[in-house]
């Protein structure tokens, strides 16, 4: 079941049940308000033949034995004159003795029930309501009694035909099962033209989304819908996470084939290697040697790319995961201590040095320091010198290492810290660098929520930079 279907469903659902109770209600009070009308009507009737027959409609006879009894003049009904109502007279035992003209000679017996009534019946009285030639009549029963006493001389009966009754409730049951089954289809088509309007951007999403995935092609875009609206916030997010997704996936094929390119020329050169060897290489013993310290060469540089790859891999994780408190003037002192066996005519130094400590993951912050200690060394001349220094910024901690050495061309400086980027690419391959060295500097940097900065003028030299946040932990003493 599609899903305007169900929304129609379900709101219809709910407004045919608001109608029924509303309905419901409606029907029930006039009815109420009715039946409370005709009892009002039997009640009135019976006051007014009871005021008659107290006027006179009972008089004392005198038995032939001498006793004083009251005896009821029946006629006296005619008195009434009510073309709605029929009133009749009843002997205690049930016998009618007479009626109102307007019952046309019929007899519309007493119910049974009612014979039992005594005189402290006669505010209460008995109601029925019955059937007679397919009409349906309404009775009142009270018991006659003699004035200032409970003694019962007879029964009054006031009946009143509730057509127009039946008629009114009949009128007003269509009214509102007609109204009601118009409203609902009303609401019913209203409701599934209005899902349809609504939900045709989210047919419009799902076109779209299917193209993408029929077509593999991330770099189409879901239309955005000109009211800003939900589904407006809806197709901007999934716009924004096909560009994620995008830029993820192409960012992936680039790696799988840069990492492909750059371990295709080692083995292409170890594979070489192996031919020179395998056609007499090996009874030379000074090709033998040179073939290999080169396969020896490729294969470390083989084993150094594997190894920062896999740093870079683990990067973020590693950030997360070992987080200790690092005194970064510390660390600084070691990377000197180890780069200064590898400075040769250069000189290495040491600039300012605040004291910070941050929270974080020693072992990957020295290797990022390594990497731009290293760099610096590498395209420094002799001669040169190089700086490393650790400055505290308000909120941020800065490690710089300066180098007055080839510096990087304008046009390198964007691209510097993208993986197996290479500014000089005929001096940095014979150095043995794969170009991930920069990378993994700024993923470090970036897994201690921090960055890395470069600014070089070619020819001149060079100041890389790791900006950590403090994080709240102090310069400390
Ligand atoms: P590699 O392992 O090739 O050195 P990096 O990512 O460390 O890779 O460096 C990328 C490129 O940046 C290098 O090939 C080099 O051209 C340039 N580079 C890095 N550091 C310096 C520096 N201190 N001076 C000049 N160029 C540099």
């Amino acid at each position: 079941m599609s899903f305007r279907l169900r929304l129609t469903l379900i709101y219809t659902g709910f407004f045919a049940l608001a109608l029924l109770l509303l309905g419901w209600g409606i029907y029930f009070s006039v009815r109420q308000s009715l039946y409370t009308g005709v009892q009002r009507d039997l009640w009135a009737a019976t006051h007014q033949v009871r005021r008659i027959f107290s006027a006179g409609g009972l008089e004392p006879i005198r038995t032939p034995t001498g006793e004083l009894r009251l005896f009821l003049r029946s006629e006296f009904i005619q008195i009434f004159n009510n073309p709605n109502l029929v009133a009749q007279v009843f002997r205690t035992d049930g016998d009618m003795l007479d009626s109102t003209p307007n019952l046309g000679g019929r007899v519309l017996p007493i119910p049974e029930a009612a014979l039992n009534m005594t005189g402290d019946d006669v505010s209460t009285g008995y109601s029925v309501v019955r059937e007679v030639d397919n009409t349906r009549i309404e009775s009142l029963i009270t018991p006659l009694v003699i004035d200032g006493s409970t003694q019962v001389v007879g029964f009054l009966q006031i009946s009143r035909p509730l057509r127009d009754v039946d008629r009114t409730l009949g009128m007003l049951t269509g009214i509102l099962v007609g109204g009601g089954a118009i409203a609902l289809l009303i609401t019913g088509a209203g409701t599934a033209l209005i899902a349809g309007r609504v939900l045709k951007p989210v047919d419009q999403i799902t076109h779209t989304a299917q193209g993408i995935v029929h077509a593999e092609d991330l770099a189409q875009r879901v239309p955005v819908p000109l009211h800003h609206d939900e589904l407006h916030r809806l197709t901007v997010t999934i716009n924004d996470l096909l560009a994620r997704l995008e830029a993820l996936f192409t960012a992936q094929r680039r790696f799988v084939a840069d990492v492909s390119h750059e371990l295709r020329t080692p083995l292409a050169a170890m594979q070489g290697n192996l031919e020179i060897l395998q056609r007499g290489g090996l009874a030379c013993p000074e090709i033998a040697a040179e073939t290999v310290t080169d396969m020896r060469r490729e294969t470390a540089r083989l084993i150094r790319m594997v190894n920062d790859l896999l740093l870079l891999a683990q990067s973020d994780a590693f950030a997360q995961q070992h987080r200790e408190p690092v005194e970064l003037d510390t660390l600084l002192l070691e990377v000197y201590r180890e780069l200064r066996p590898l400075a040769g005519d250069v000189g290495l130094r040491i600039g300012a040095e605040d004291q910070v400590t941050v929270c974080g993951d020693r072992d990957r912050l020295k290797q990022a320091l390594l990497n731009l200690g290293v760099n610096a060394l590498q395209y420094t001349p002799p001669g040169g010198t190089v700086t490393l220094a650790l400055e505290c910024h308000e909120e941020l901690a800065c490690l710089s290492i300066a180098d007055t050495g080839v510096g990087i061309a304008e046009a390198d400086l964007p691209h510097i810290f993208e993986r197996f980027y290479r500014a000089d690419r005929a001096r940095t391959r014979h150095s043995g660098g794969a170009g991930l060295g920069l990378s993994i500097v700024k993923r470090v940097a970036e897994a201690h929520q921090g960055h890395a900065t470069v600014a070089s003028i070619a020819g001149q030299g060079s100041t890389f930079a790791i900006w950590l946040p403090l994080n709240g932990t102090e310069p400390h003493e």
